[in-house]
C-alpha cells in the first residue's frame, strides 16, 4: 500500500527535536530551557486563573468561531471580526496558507534557514521552497527575496519580522516597500510571532489586502505556547477561504479562554517585554565579557556570534551536557551563532556559568 506521491517523496524529517527527547536521550533530569523561545516569565496570572476556573467544562468543545476572542482582537487591531482567523498557533496557520495558496509543484520562497515550519508545510503539500541567504548583518535579504519571487513566480513569500533565528527587525516602512516590490501573484505571509516585543509604532501599518497575511501568536510574549493559539490579520475574503479547510474544532477551548484573559492583562505583557529586554542586555554584556558580539535583536532571544559553525555546534552540545538547552541557526551565514532565549535572572546565571565553563574547556 503506497501513500500519496507527495508523501512518499518526503524525506523523514523532524523539524524540531523537543527538549523532552533530549533529556530522555541524554539521561538529563533537569534542563534550563532556553532553546524554544518560550516565555521564561510565564503566562498572565489572570490567564491561568481563567483557564483553571473553566477546567471542569473541558467536556465542552470550544466555540468553533472563537467569537469572543476575535471580537477583542478586532477591537485591538482596528479591524472587523471577519478579518481574523484563530487557529492552533502560527504553525497551524502556515499550513492553511500553504494549502490554500501553493499548488503542488508551485514555488514558495523564504530566507535560507529561517523558522522551519513554513518549509515543512511547503514540502508536505507538495510545493517547492526556494531560498535566499541572509545578509551578513543577519537580516533576511529583501532584495534577493523579491528578485527570487519575480524569477520563479512564487505564490507565497514567507518573512518573519522580528526574524527567527536572527532576532533582527525590519521597520514597517521597509516591509511595506518589500511587499510592494513583490509580483502581483505573490502573497506575503508576514510572521509576527515576536511583534509584541518590538516598538509598536515601528511595525507595518494596518493593511488588509488579499496578498497580505499577518500571523500573530499567544505563544511568545503572552507565554501560552503550550495552549497552542494564534491568529491572522488579513481580509475577510482570505478568512472565508480558510474557513473551507480549517479544522473547525481545532482550537482548544481553554486556549481561547486563556488568550482572552491574557489580552486583558496589559501590565503583565508590559512586564514581560521589559524583562525580555533586560535579558537581552544581560546576554549582550555576557558576550562582550567573553570577547564575542551579538546580533541586534527585537525578539525574546538573541544570537551570540561564536565565530564559526563548528565551534557554535560544539558550544551548543557542550551546554546541553551541562543541562542548558539552547539552539543554533542551521544555515550560513548565521550558523556561526548560537541562539539563546531570554531567561529569568537565575536562568541567565546558569547559562552564563555554563558558557564560561564551555569556552574555557574548548579554548
Ligand atoms: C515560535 C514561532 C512560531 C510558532 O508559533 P505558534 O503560534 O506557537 O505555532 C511561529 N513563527 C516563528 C517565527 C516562531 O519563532
Amino acid at each position: 500500500m503506497r501513500a500519496t506521491r507527495v508523501l512518499e517523496a518526503l524525506p523523514a524529517n523532524t523539524p524540531f527535536i523537543g527538549p523532552e527527547r533530549l533529556m530522555r536521550e541524554g539521561g538529563l533530569r533537569e534542563l534550563v530551557r532556553l532553546g524554544a523561545n518560550e516565555s521564561a516569565f510565564g503566562p498572565s496570572p489572570r490567564a491561568v486563573a481563567a483557564m483553571s476556573g473553566e477546567l471542569e467544562r473541558l467536556s465542552w468543545y470550544g466555540d468553533p468561531d472563537s467569537y469572543e476572542l476575535r471580537e477583542t482582537l478586532a477591537a485591538r487591531n482596528g479591524c472587523t471580526i471577519d478579518q481574523i482567523l484563530v487557529a492552533c498557533g502560527i504553525d497551524d496557520l502556515m499550513g492553511l496558507v500553504v494549502r490554500a495558496f501553493v499548488e503542488i509543484g508551485g514555488v514558495a520562497i523564504a530566507a535560507r534557514g529561517t523558522y522551519p515550519t513554513f518549509a515543512y508545510h511547503v514540502a508536505g503539500y507538495g510545493g517547492r521552497l526556494e531560498t535566499a541567504p541572509y545578509t551578513d548583518a543577519g537580516e533576511p535579504d529583501l532584495e534577493a527575496l523579491s528578485a527570487l519571487a519575480h524569477q520563479l513566480h512564487a505564490s507565497v513569500a514567507y518573512l518573519a519580522n522580528p526574524d527567527n533565528p536572527s532576532g533582527t527587525f525590519i521597520s514597517g516602512e521597509r516591509i511595506a516597500a518589500f511587499y510592494e516590490s513583490l509580483p502581483v501573484g505573490t502573497l506575503l505571509l508576514l510572521d509576527e510571532a515576536y511583534a509584541d516585543f518590538a516598538e509598536q509604532e515601528l511595525l507595518l501599518e494596518p493593511r488588509f489586502e488579499d496578498r497580505l497575511i499577518r500571523a500573530r501568536t499567544f505563544s511568545k510574549a503572552y507565554g501560552l505556547a503550550g495552549a497552542r493559539i494564534g491568529y491572522t490579520l488579513t481580509t475577510a475574503h482570505n478568512v472565508e477561504r480558510f474557513e473551507r479547510i480549517r479544522l473547525q474544532y481545532g482550537v482548544n477551548r481553554n486556549a481561547q479562554i486563556g488568550a482572552l484573559a491574557a489580552l486583558e492583562d496589559e501590565a503583565h505583557l508590559a512586564w514581560v517585554v521589559r524583562e525580555t529586554a533586560a535579558a537581552r542586555d544581560a546576554y549582550a554584556e555576557l558576550a562582550r565579557g567573553v570577547g564575542m558580539t551579538v546580533l541586534p535583536s527585537r525578539a525574546n532571544f538573541i544570537c551570540i556570534d561564536i565565530g564559526d559553525a563548528r565551534r557554535a555546534t560544539r558550544v551548543m552540545n557542550a551546554l546541553l551536557e551541562r543541562g542548558v538547552w539552547i539552539r543554533k541557526p542551521g544555515a550560513p551565514p548565521l550558523d556561526r551563532c548560537i541562539r539563546v532565549t531570554a531567561g529569568t535572572p537565575p536562568m541567565r546565571e546558569a547559562f552564563a556559568r555554563a558558557l564560561r565553563d564551555v569556552l574555557r574547556e574548548i579554548a
